[in-house]
């Protein structure tokens, strides 16, 4: 079993999220290109200080699981899927404008303004573009954000990995009472944080997760310049993730990087629409830490808010984006019941309904994984059940190939080079073909537009029966 920071770091099931640097400052992170993250270097630690730094890190099996709302569970119901909760809601920001503004709906910003206006909060720490860099290895940092007009700024989805070392120089006065965003595993390092040291627990007043299928490593915005037309000397002021696409729906989006003028050309955005890209298929888990293979937590399980995408109908043909919340503390379901947020009661089901496929990949996927590696691997509650025998192996089989495919290469696309993403795809295209063969057949082999077509028609003809007999799986394994 995995039982400090270092077995984690050295057998590559790091995320850098930075926890264990809050609690050492001692610990120093660095940059690796390989990997796409930057990791910390335990090498000085002695015995004692590495037991210490290893109680906040959200891997490893011997650290609680629900830090927070075991204790404070009254009045929240419990579901094995999601965690505690008070309620479950679908909605968005009422002002078209302003809903416009985000990724998928606004809550976040709207839940973010309210706290500063009402004064629960002194501040936000969240990710946001860093205004101190041209360079894509630090694009984003987390910041602390103290007035609307800084909160707004940083709006929108981020798929790069941020990180908390540098928590405590946030936390700067002592009257300061902060609302965090993060992902899931993120929440549960903070949460771990706050349990042993006085200053965290007093300062992190709230904390809202993101709903996370994967992480990307900083070599995925690499991978989405390339493919952009950026070049390695162009100065990128600002990166967009997931603008709507005309015409589209609430999984149709393209990323955008605005480049700054030069002595010979003005300032050029470039797009591009995410879908067209090779390897793009979110199942492939291009540019994944590997950590992300084996994490059972979709739904942010320790935050007191989880914010994420409604992707069921009728809200998911909006291109505009709807949010599903899954709310755990009573004074964010004030402002979550606010009339400047268009909400709606949901359940358990319509949640797990509109991430399907992230807990199949998270429940039975993690299963399958955690039965057939090869090498130790962080211990789940998923992965200590012994149902392995009753799940379809050949899905997961084929894409766990894909993903070591990619990830062994990932150092090819962080070069920049075209020359070098093109032997990138010569290196990974036979594991991506096995795996769409394997799951479509012989219309893997078609062109994009019919298979969009046979799609469409299959999806009016019952594929609901499908999904539904799906859901019941997921229901009848409660884990
Ligand atoms: C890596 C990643 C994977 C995701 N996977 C899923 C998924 O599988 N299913 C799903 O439903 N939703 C997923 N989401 C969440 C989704 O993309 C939206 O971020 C979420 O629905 C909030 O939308 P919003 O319109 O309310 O946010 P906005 O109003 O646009 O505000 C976003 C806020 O979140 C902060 N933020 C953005 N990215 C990060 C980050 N990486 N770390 C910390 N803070 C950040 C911003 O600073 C901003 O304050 C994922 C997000 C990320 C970053
Ligand atoms: S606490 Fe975070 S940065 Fe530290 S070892 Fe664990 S995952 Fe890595
Ligand atoms: S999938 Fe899990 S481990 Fe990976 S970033 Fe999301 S919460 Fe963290």
């Amino acid at each position: 079993m995995i039982k400090t920071i270092n077995e984690l770091v050295a057998s590559d099931f790091c995320t850098g999220c930075g926890a264990c640097g809050v609690v050492d400052e001692e610990i120093k992170f660095t940059f690796r290109d390989d990997k796409g993250l930057s990791l910390p270097d335990t090498s000085g630690l002695t015995q004692q200080e590495l037991a210490k730094a290893s109680e906040v890190c959200p891997f490893l099996h011997d650290n609680p699981r629900y830090t927070h709302f075991e204790q404070n569970s009254a009045g929240l119901e419990y579901n094995p899927l999601v965690g505690y909760f008070h309620k479950i809601v679908v909605g968005a920001i009422r002002d078209p404008l302003d809903r416009s503004r985000s990724t998928s709906g606004g809550m976040t910003t709207y839940v973010l303004r309210r706290l500063l206006e009402k004064r629960l909060v002194t501040g936000v720490i969240h990710l946001a573009q860093n205004p101190n860099t041209n360079g894509i290895e630090n694009a984003f940092e987390y910041r602390l954000s103290r007035s609307i007009e800084e909160v707004e700024s940083a709006r929108g989805t981020k798929y790069f990995p941020g990180s908390l070392k540098e928590l405590r120089h946030l936390l700067e006065r002592d009257d300061e009472s902060m609302v965090i965003v993060a992902l899931p595993c993120f929440i549960r390092g903070i949460r771990l944080l706050t349990k042993n040291d006085d200053e965290c627990r007093k300062k992190i007043k709230y904390t809202i997760s993101l709903v996370c299928g994967h992480l990307k490593t900083a070599n995925f915005t690499k991978y989405l310049a390339i493919n952009a037309g950026v070049s390695p000397n162009d100065s990128v002021s600002k990166i967009e993730y997931r603008e709507p696409v005309p015409g589209g729906n609430a999984h149709d989006y393209r990323a955008s990087f605005t480049v700054g003028a030069t002595e010979r050309s003005s300032e050029k955005k470039h797009t591009l629409p995410t879908k067209e890209l090779y390897a793009e298929n979110w199942a492939y888990g291009l540019s994944m830490p590997n950590i992300c293979s084996f994490c059972d937590d979709v739904a942010g399980e320790n935050a007191d808010l989880t914010i994420g995408d409604a992707w069921i109908p009728p809200y998911d043909s909006d291109p505009r984006g709807t949010n599903i919340a899954i709310v755990r503390n009573l004074e964010l379901l004030d402002i979550i019941q606010e009339q400047g947020l268009d909400t709606v009661e949901v359940g358990v089901d319509d949640f797990v309904h509109s991430q399907a496929g992230s807990f199949r990949n998270r429940r039975e996927g993690v299963l399958y994984r955690s039965a057939t590696n090869r090498v130790e691997i962080p211990t789940t509650r998923v992965s200590q059940l012994k149902i392995f025998d009753s799940i379809e192996d050949r899905e997961y089989k084929s894409r766990s190939s894909v993903h070591q495919a990619l990830r062994g290469h990932e150092s090819l696309i962080s070069t920049l080079k075209f020359r070098d993403f093109q032997l990138f795809k010569f290196k990974t295209f036979y594991s991506i073909t096995i795996y769409q063969f394997q799951k479509n057949g012989i219309r893997a082999l078609l062109p994009r537009g019919l298979k969009k077509l046979l799609k469409t028609i299959m999806t009016n003809q019952g594929s609901s029966a499908a999904i539904n007999s799906r859901k019941v799986y997921i229901k009848n394994h409660d884990i």
